[in-house]
């Protein structure tokens, strides 16, 4: 039997670009360098849905934290991660290795150490509404996007210790940490 029983959970467009705020991918289709270190080390690959993508679409302007954290958009995270939280369960059960989750630096939603925010982000865009103040406002601060908040908070509720890694898209370092981490966890 050649499988490892090794588990991986990806953000999802570490797997799939597109599904991100147009403008912002570095790369084609998917992120060939932690897919191939993953690939080669046998892990098993799930992608997680974009919680952004599944409200918005894909037209969607780019959001800060504070947008998101509505009772709606909290609870659109907690119905859509609930199907993995099952296979979660029964992987878990029947002796396979969940060995963490990677989430996206910045992101308002899937941020694990950083994510991006302001207190002016939204309303009309146009010089006559202030977006001049509106993007000097803008800020990558410490803390959690809000789709891996919630994550966390089911994890907690069902008793599952799992671990958070994540990558900077825009900070190649953080990939080769990434990996060392992997390595050495
Ligand atoms: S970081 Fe999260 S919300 Fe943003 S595109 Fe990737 S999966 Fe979607």
């Amino acid at each position: 039997m050649k499988r490892n029983k090794k588990i991986i959970l990806l953000c999802h467009c570490i797997l799939n670009c597109n599904s991100k705020v147009e403008g912002l991918s570095l790369y084609k289709g998917a992120d060939e360098k932690i897919l191939k270190y993953l690939i080669d080390k046998g892990y098993g690959i799930i992608q997680l849905p974009c919680p952004e993508v599944t409200v918005y679409g894909i037209k969607r302007w780019g959001h800060v934290k504070e947008q998101l954290d509505t009772p709606y958009f909290r609870q659109h995270c907690k119905e859509i991660f609930i199907p993995y939280l099952n296979q979660i369960k029964d992987y878990i059960k029947n002796g396979y290795k969940i060995k963490g989750i990677i989430g996206i630096d910045g992101s308002p939603s899937c941020g694990v150490s950083k994510t991006c925010s302001s207190s002016k982000w939204g309303g009309e865009v146009g010089c006559e509404f202030g977006i001049a103040e509106k993007i000097i406002d803008l800020k990558i601060i410490n803390g959690k996007g809000i789709f891996i908040e919630e994550i966390e908070n089911i994890l907690k509720d069902n008793n599952l210790n799992i671990k958070f890694f994540s990558i900077d898209e825009e900070d190649i370092s953080t990939k080769n940490n990434l990996i060392k981490l992997l390595q050495d966890n």
